[in-house]
């Protein structure tokens, strides 16, 4: 790679040195002035936000420059993430945390007058993802950063990111989320770096060759974000793409007037980075979306061969230097393009290309949902991809020639259809579950001929979260007392919580971990106050379910649990009740009405609970909208009860179970996803299971009525079924949930009927251990001491390990 060489230029930076207060206020007060262009006399909240970022900006760009120098000096193997989101959230204070400038900034920021937290709060949240897949994304660009493991992710800049949520009449309404009318203070623009990404058109040969000759092109323009990791000792960077158009105006038109049509390219090409598509888990086959998917892939790939080939390396040896994982198959265009790229325009032969890029790419599998799994027409694909409809049906052709035991049903092409997942799977050369038992079912259902054909290509990869986000930035009382318990730097070596252990039969230690945690149950209940107008009390149980929402995730039974528990304690007002906040949070794909159903039940249900004066302060539920990872970092660390009840087989891992175990909070949960290691780790004792298993699930749907069985075992589920069908809960529309109610007698596919009694004895079972304080507490500390497992960096170390064949460079 083509380098100059400065003098003296500095050593690769490892441990940074902490400027003082009055330092770091000059550098604030310097961007306010020469940045901003603003006196510190008239600067508002938002100028003093950029300053301030500005200045920890400046911080990050020396060990940003001395990790690539590194990475190039030694030749280190660079891992790229490709992931259709990034659900980061606020930068500012994370940054501050991992440069270790967070107190710094703030003891700067008072002697000016400012409020660090009112600061922190006016940046919005970059929301270029759905949920967790794309917050899994972000976790572990954070962890690569961290670890020192030479890497980029790349995605789309998304102008508009994840639709804001909000409530009318109890129903969810969304509007367009707009980051970016803001300046944006933590990207660069590179200009320079951009790539054309065709469409359409036709293939045409020429002396033997394929030559596509599109018929759209647009340019992807990269935005530098430097991710830095935990003590600044690295930074990686997130990379993403803005559609911009080839040509940017057409003069001719404009000359004669016609300005619309004259800026018709321009708002061709941007649609492709205007809109993140809003479905979560589902897949919707709009062209759009697949012209988003391969922008992203084929400016990635374009770029990582520039690379390559730019530091002097041979195509061949692609394989030593560069590590590609598809986050999802939502870039699974990558094995078809990189193959297009190698034998197109580097004139490397077919069985050369496929061995290469296979050798280089990895899939993560998300998903078993039917309804979840990418599938393109062929007509489809063959008219936006003409090129790479064909090498598709190479790749095909390839593996049949390879594999001439393969199933007849087994095939990339079925039925005038792509499907991604094949495809993804033969052009990796590792295919990755998210959880143990997920692994398991990828195993033996979903890819059940393609392992018997390649043993040992599937692997798994339970997730993680990053403790420094998910802990250390999230719940300051809990990460002030954990290191007065066992020293400082459990931030990067989580198995040290383990320490916690010998504390958790201290009383006094106790008692602090309860103080914590009560701390962020009044800064809650506060909020909620002020922002939803509801009065809770601190010493209920805040009983949390956040997340999309989904049938299968089932807030259902969360509302149909509580609708029983608020008519238990009306027939019996004077009973020994322990007090409950049932917290809801999450979104619904726009055109997901089932989902919505259930929201709008819930703030219904809500509306009438917290008016009840009978049940005053043992029942409220809140339901604040727009769930995203702002929200989640206030919620999480007040939580005393996680609710993680997916039907069994259905959740691949979740992320958002692993925050709140780690933030001291009980799960109740069935044996799903990462549950299932949750469980193990924090010990059977300390958890609360309920529920049908996979297997159980399977059997049980063979029984034609088990929904009306189990409804008729249960009288309390009977009652509550009667309230809603009687319009209890809409009395200006009292029909309004039969279709809800006539669906849980006679489908219920996601077994709430079944699982309903188990879940209602797990929850008496949750307030008999919350009236056990000593127990409780004990329980929950226990929780956090053993979730090192769940950090992220123990996830990407199991990817460098066993998939990219990375090292750190630490
Ligand atoms: C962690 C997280 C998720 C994932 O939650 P699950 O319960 O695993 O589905 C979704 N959204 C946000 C904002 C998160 O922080």
């Amino acid at each position: 790679m083509k380098r100059v060489e400065i003098a003296g230029k500095p050593p690769p930076v490892k441990d940074l040195i902490a400027p003082s207060p009055e330092t770091f206020r000059s550098d604030i007060l310097r961007h306010l002035t020469f940045t901003m262009g603003k006196d510190a006399a008239h600067a508002s909240v938002y100028d003093w936000r950029l300053a301030l970022s500005f200045a920890l900006r400046d911080r990050i760009v020396e060990p940003w420059f001395a990790a690539t120098r590194q990475t190039w000096d030694e030749g280190r193997k660079r891992v790229y993430y490709l992931s259709m989101e990034f659900l980061i959230g606020r930068i500012l204070e994370d940054a501050a945390i991992n440069l270790g400038l967070r107190d710094v900034a703030a003891a700067a920021l008072e002697t000016l007058g400012q409020d660090f937290r009112a600061i922190v709060e006016d940046e919005p949240d970059a929301a270029l993802g759905n949920g967790g897949l794309g917050r899994l994304a972000a976790c572990y660009m954070e962890s690569m950063a961290t670890l020192g493991c030479p890497g980029y992710g790349y995605g789309i800049r998304y102008e508009h990111g994840l639709f804001k949520q909000r409530f009318e009449g109890g129903r969810q309404v969304e509007s367009p989320e707009d980051w970016l009318n803001q300046r944006h203070p933590w990207e660069f623009e590179r200009p320079e770096a951009a790539y054309e990404v065709g469409f359409k058109g036709e293939v045409v040969r020429e002396g033997g060759r394929a030559v596509w000759l599109p018929g759209e092109t647009v340019r992807a323009e990269a935005h530098d974000t430097p991710v830095v990791g935990w003590a600044g000792r690295w930074a990686n960077t997130l990379r993403l793409w803005a559609a911009k158009p080839t040509t940017l105006f057409d003069l001719d038109r404009f000359n004669r007037g016609d300005y619309a049509a004259a800026a018709e390219p321009e708002a061709l090409a941007r649609t492709l980075s205007r809109v993140l598509y809003p479905d979560d888990t589902t897949y919707a086959g709009k062209e759009l979306r697949l012209k988003q998917e391969y922008f992203l892939t084929s400016a990635a790939l374009q770029d990582i061969l520039r690379r390559h080939l730019s530091a002097g390396y041979a195509l061949e040896d692609l394989p030593q230097h560069v590590a590609i994982q598809m986050n999802d198959t939502h870039p699974a265009i990558a094995g078809p393009e990189l193959i297009r790229l190698l034998v197109d325009q580097h004139g490397l032969g077919f069985d050369a290309a496929i061995d290469i890029a296979v050798a280089c790419l990895g899939y993560t599998n998300h998903t078993l949902l039917p309804e979840a799994l990418e599938r393109w027409a062929t007509y489809l694909m063959g008219n936006v991809l003409p090129r790479h409809l064909q090498i598709i049906e190479e790749i095909d052709a390839w593996h049949l020639r390879h594999h001439p035991t393969r199933p007849h049903w087994v095939g990339i092409v079925k039925h005038h259809e792509v499907r991604m997942g094949e495809l993804a799977f033969i052009t990796a050369h590792k295919v990755n579950g998210v959880s143990a038992l997920h692994t398991d079912l990828v195993r033996q259902n979903l890819f059940s001929e393609l392992e018997a054909l390649h043993p040992g290509r599937i692997v798994n990869q339970t997730n993680g979260v990053t403790p420094r986000r998910w802990l250390r930035m999230a719940n300051p009382a809990l990460s002030g007392l954990i290191t007065k318990a066992i020293g400082p730097g459990w931030e990067a070596d989580l198995d040290r919580l383990k320490g916690l252990e010998a504390h958790v039969d201290d009383a006094a230690f106790r008692a602090d971990f309860a103080a914590a945690k009560r701390t962020n149950k009044v800064a809650l209940a506060d909020w909620i106050a002020r922002t939803q107008g509801v009065t809770v009390c601190p010493d209920a149980i805040f009983d949390v379910q956040v997340k999309r929402i989904h049938e299968y995730k089932r807030q259902l039974l969360n509302i149909l649990e509580t609708i029983a528990h608020w008519h238990a304690i009306r027939q019996n007002p004077q009973g020994d009740w322990v007090p409950r906040v049932r917290i809801f949070g999450g979104k619904a794909a726009p055109g997901y009405l089932a989902a919505k159903e259930i929201i709008r039940l819930i703030n219904d249900v809500a509306a009438v609970i917290n008016n009840d004066p009978v049940t005053g302060d043992l029942l409220k539920v809140v339901y604040p909208a727009n769930y995203n990872v702002s929200m989640a970092e206030r919620l999480i660390p007040a939580a005393d009860l996680s609710e993680q009840i997916s039907t069994a087989g259905k959740e691949a891992s979740g992320t958002g179970n692993m925050k709140f175990a780690l933030n001291g909070a009980l799960t109740i949960g069935t044996l799903d996803g990462a549950n299932v290691e949750i469980r193990e780790q924090v010990g059977p004792d300390n958890f609360f299971l309920f529920g049908l298993t996979a297997a159980e699930v399977v059997e049980r749907r063979k029984t034609p009525d088990h929904a009306r069985q189990a409804i008729l075992a249960s009288q309390p589920l009977q009652d509550v079924l009667q309230m809603i069908a009687e319009g209890q809960f809409s009395p200006d529309e009292p029909a309004r949930y039969h279709g809800l109610v006539h669906n849980m007698w006679h489908s219920d596919y996601f077994l709430v009927a079944s699982d309903f009694t188990a879940y209602a004895e797990a929850q008496r079972a949750v307030e008999a251990a919350f009236r056990r304080p000593d127990d409780w507490w004990r329980m929950a500390a226990l929780n956090t001491a053993r979730m090192g497992f769940f950090s992220s960096d123990r996830a990407i170390r199991g990817y460098m390990a066993e998939i990219w064949g990375a090292a750190s460079a630490l």
